[in-house]
């Protein structure tokens, strides 16, 4: 019975590559086509001879930020539930919206561990954003970059550290 770790966010943070970073190759689908339904997928993962199973939460496509809010909360609330440690991914490229406020609301009142991961701080020169999002409230974010592979080693250090 591994440790769950869950990938929860808004849709197009880039929480797909970062589990298909992680689990190695391209199990997750990433949704290039709006429209296109899937449902959770699990991986297991080992770090430092530590193994959990990452579940990337994803789902319907939202066509409006309403039910973008509502799939978002659905996910959190289910992240709570079930995950060990949770991974909260928002876009260091375009900033906190109204959704990723809303969701670190729910996520402050977890006991729970929630690491905060800014996605897409490709390089150097991107990082200065990382800073905002301390205003969310969920400590101090990890920037990464999914697509570049920066970041992950410190990423996994920091789930495997809650165990
Ligand atoms: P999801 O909806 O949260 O699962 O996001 P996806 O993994 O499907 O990615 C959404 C888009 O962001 C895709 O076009 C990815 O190629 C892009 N993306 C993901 N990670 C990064 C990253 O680290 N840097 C940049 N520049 N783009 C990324
Ligand atoms: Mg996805």
């Amino acid at each position: 019975n591994r440790p769950i770790v869950a990938v929860v966010g808004r849709p197009n943070v880039g929480k797909s590559t970062l589990f298909n970073k992680l689990a190695g190759k391209r199990i997750s689908i990433v949704e290039d086509t709006p429209g296109v339904t899937r449902d959770r997928i699990f991986t297991e993962v080992e770090w430092l001879d530590k193994y959990f199973t990452l579940v990337d939460t994803g789902g319907i496509e939202p066509d409006s930020e309403d039910i973008i809010l509502s799939q978002m909360r659905n996910q959190a609330m289910l992240a709570m539930d079930m995950a060990h440690v949770i991974i909260f991914v928002v876009d260091g490229k375009n900033g906190i919206t109204a959704a990723d406020r809303e969701v670190s609301q729910i996520l402050r009142k977890t006991k729970k561990p929630v690491i905060l991961v800014a996605n897409k701080i490709d390089s150097q020169s991107q990082y200065d954003n990382v800073y905002d999002f301390y205003e969310l409230g969920l400590g101090t974010p990890v920037a990464i970059s999914s697509a570049n592979s920066m970041g992950l080693g410190d990423l996994l250090d920091e789930v495997v550290e809650n165990f």
